[in-house]
This record gives structure tokens, C-alpha cells and sequence, in this order.
């Protein structure tokens, strides 16, 4: 099967997510420019597959680094920004459910796993 391109896969998160960023849900235009992130960072093994990537904006892309999902979250409601905690949850479960179905990506497992854990552990706090 072909793998979609990198333009075309945030085309496809645009589709999937909204034209918002999942960090600060800020609209993403021409003055909000939208980047991919990865949700499981690059350097934890987070693959290039369109259920690791959203649309983030430049700002929050570059600020988070190569923080865990969760961390960068928390991060961002210290800012006083809205997180979308319900977008993440659902990109996190459709990325795993990815892994199951694909195989590999033994690096970034116990990684991902462990950013589940939290958020669901905060879910259900909330509830
Ligand atoms: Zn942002």
C-alpha cells in the first residue's frame, strides 16, 4: 500500500482534527501556520504515520521540543491556553490501535503506553 506524503497526511489531519492546533486551538491560516507534529516525539521512536501526526502550530511545535505529549499538554494549560485533551486521547487510541494492527515500533510502545496511562488517569479524574 502507498503511504501518503507528508503534505497530503496534514491534509489529512486538517480533515480529520480541524484547522485548529490541538495545543492552543488557535485557527491555523495564513497567520497561524500550520506544521506536523508528532504526537510520539521522533527521538522516543514516534513513527510518520498520519495517526502520529497532528496539526499544530509553528509556535507550540517549536516550544514543546521534545516533550511527552502529556507533559506539553499540562505545559500548555499552565499558559492558560485550551488544550483539545479529548483530540490527544482520541489520536493516542487510534495510534495504538495502528501498532496493534501493523506490528513494530517497540521504541515507541512503552512510551505511548505510558502517555495513555496519564491521560486517562486524568480523564477519569475529571469525570
Ligand atoms: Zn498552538
Amino acid at each position: 500500500m502507498r503511504q501518503p506524503g507528508r503534505a497530503e497526511r496534514l491534509a489529512a489531519a486538517h480533515t480529520r482534527d480541524g484547522a485548529t492546533c490541538l495545543w492552543c486551538a488557535r485557527p491555523l491560516d495564513d497567520r497561524v501556520v500550520a506544521t506536523t507534529d508528532h504526537v510520539i516525539p521522533r527521538v522516543q521512536g514516534g513513527p510518520s504515520w498520519l495517526e502520529n501526526e497532528v496539526a499544530a502550530c509553528r509556535r507550540c511545535n517549536g516550544a514543546r521540543g521534545h516533550r511527552g505529549a502529556v507533559d506539553w499538554l499540562e505545559e500548555c494549560e499552565r499558559r492558560g491556553w485550551t488544550p483539545d485533551v479529548e483530540r490527544l486521547a482520541r489520536v493516542l487510541d487510534d495510534l495504538a490501535e495502528a501498532i496493534r494492527v501493523r506490528g513494530g515500533q517497540r521504541r515507541a510502545r512503552p512510551h505511548l503506553d505510558a502517555q495513555r496511562r496519564r491521560l486517562a488517569k486524568r480523564l477519569d479524574e475529571a469525570a
